[in-house]
């Protein structure tokens, strides 16, 4: 008989979930001022895990006072002190990683394996990266004594909560500023979390203020006149709203929108590497990824091998319990997501494209998504037009690399691109043509503090990662 690898799925007793949360401001858990709460529940059971304070304007206001007041010594602490703190959260994020890694995977929806050997080694890796940043503004060619901005208004998405979080919060907090940051409503849980690493890692009251709520909450942080910079990562809709509502305003402005990314597939690349790069960009993370691949433009004398390969290997990713260490695509975000994945499918179908997915059991309670292909698909299609942000792939075919380079482009958004060939050259030349903020070569889906990340056209603007991604928390 064939062993079986099947280990056991990771336990949830691991973490330990209050029944209810309130807001993190001035290095304390509040209520609202109004007393309102909202539930956050697990995407994978509809279990509710637990109550989370709505913030409020009066509450937003409570937390960009104590962002401020904190900012005139913080600002003034030598880099190398905000460093040590720096360095401290870090430490505690990887002794706790375990822990925040079934918290995630709960309150999201991800694979365990995903926040596990994904999100928090990145996530502890940004504080690394920008601790060892904040002694050195000085010489980063940004002349003597570059400044910061003064209190960052921060407003994240669901898909990579404590990523995103990290993303901007390292470099804020080491280049001297203070930040009021508000998590996603169906994912507040690791930035509460988050809290209370602050805490425990000593940094001064007021430095790090976490606020929860909706959308309203998130419109009230970014249009306080209190606030000297805005950080948004969600969707270009919102994007655009945020962009609008603080246009006259001296705020400084980084925006992280949304992708329609393709993946470019050559006759001459590894078809088999090639595959595991086109399931890694569209199926990671439910495809709840804003640079995910969600267009495969395949070279037509390929095409067929290509998708006889995918199917095969589609047939074998496992659907379930986020807390399976087997698990390969776990839960859909919200019912809402669910819904929106649904919606865009079926419009895919009605407008003549081909649709196709495995076989495959799925959970009777929580969100779930079949890992979906579809062929037949033109450029006018909305599934190759519109971001579905779930685990769905169109197909286009390709004669030429000039073609490619035609129709990858053809998109309003401009966040990454793929590109499999054995060919340096080739590589080379599209990279250059390709209007996308990040291209991979014979890879995808590969993420590291040191380089920028965002978007060209409707992917946004500003640069995360990297020394770009301090720069905008500085004035230089
Ligand atoms: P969303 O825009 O609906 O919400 C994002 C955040 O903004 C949430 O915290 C929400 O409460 C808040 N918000 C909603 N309306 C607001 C308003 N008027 N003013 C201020 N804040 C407001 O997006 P989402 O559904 O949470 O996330 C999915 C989107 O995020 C996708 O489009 C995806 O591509 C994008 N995304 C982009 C990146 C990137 O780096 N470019 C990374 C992750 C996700």
């Amino acid at each position: 008989m064939a062993f079986e690898y099947a280990p056991a799925p990771e336990s949830r007793a691991v973490v330990d979930i209050a029944p209810s949360y309130g807001l993190f401001i001035d290095g304390q858990f509040s209520e609202a001022a109004a007393g309102k709460v909202f539930k956050t529940v697990s995407p994978s059971s509809e279990e509710v895990l637990s109550e989370v304070a709505q913030a409020g304007a009066e509450d937003v206001d409570r937390a960009v006072k104590a962002a401020r007041k904190a900012f005139e010594k913080w600002s003034a602490l030598p880099g190398a002190e905000r460093a040590k703190y720096l360095f401290r959260i870090a430490r505690i994020v990887q002794e706790r990683s375990r822990e925040l890694a079934v918290l995630e995977s709960l309150d999201n929806g991800k694979p365990i394996r995903e926040t596990r050997d994904t999100d928090l080694p990145l996530v502890a890796a940004h504080f690394f990266y920008y601790a060892g940043w904040a002694d050195k503004l000085g010489h980063a060619g940004y002349g003597a004594d570059p400044r910061p901005l003064g209190v960052a208004g921060q407003v994240i998405p669901w898909n990579f909560p404590l990523l995103m979080l990290a993303w901007k919060i390292a470099p804020a907090l080491a280049a001297g500023n203070t930040v009021v940051l508000k998590p996603a409503e169906t994912t507040p849980l690791s930035a509460l979390f988050f809290a209370d690493i602050c805490r425990q890692a000593g940094l001064p009251k007021g430095v790090v203020n976490i606020i929860t709520g909706d959308g309203a909450t998130g419109a009230a942080l970014v249009e306080h006149p209190d606030i000297n910079k805005v950080a948004f990562t969600g969707s270009t809709e919102v994007g655009k709203a945020i962009a609008r509502s603080i246009a006259g305003t001296d705020k400084k402005v980084t925006l992280e929108l949304g992708g329609k990314a393709a993946n470019i597939v050559f006759d001459d690349a590894p078809i088999d590497q090639a595959v595991e790069g086109i399931v890694n960009g569209i199926f990671f993370n439910q495809g709840h990824v804003c640079c995910a691949g969600s267009r495969l433009l395949v070279q037509e004398s390929v095409a067929e091998e290509v998708l006889d390969a995918l199917k095969r290997r589609m047939q074998t990713l496992r659907v379930g319990d986020p807390l399976d260490k087997n698990t390969d695509i776990g839960a859909i975000n919200s019912a809402e997501q669910l819904a929106r994945i649904t919606e865009l499918t079926e419009a895919g179908e009605a407008e003549g494209a081909d649709r196709w997915a495995p076989a495959c059991d799925l959970p009777s309670a929580g969100f779930w998504f079949r890992p979906t292909l579809f062929t037949n698909v033109t450029q006018a299609h909305r599934i190759a037009r519109e971001e579905i942000f779930g685990p769905v792939l169109s197909v286009l075919t390709f004669r030429t690399p000039a073609e490619a380079v035609e129709k990858a482009n053809n998109t309003q958004y401009g966040l990454s691109a793929g590109i499999w060939t054995e060919k340096g050259s080739r590589i080379l030349w599209m990279a250059n043509q390709l209007r996308a903020g990040v291209v991979w070569a014979n890879t995808f889906n590969k993420f590291d503090p040191t380089s920028p990340f965002g978007g060209y056209k409707e992917s946004g603007f500003g640069r995360e990662g990297g020394r770009h991604g301090l720069e905008a928390y500085l004035d230089v």
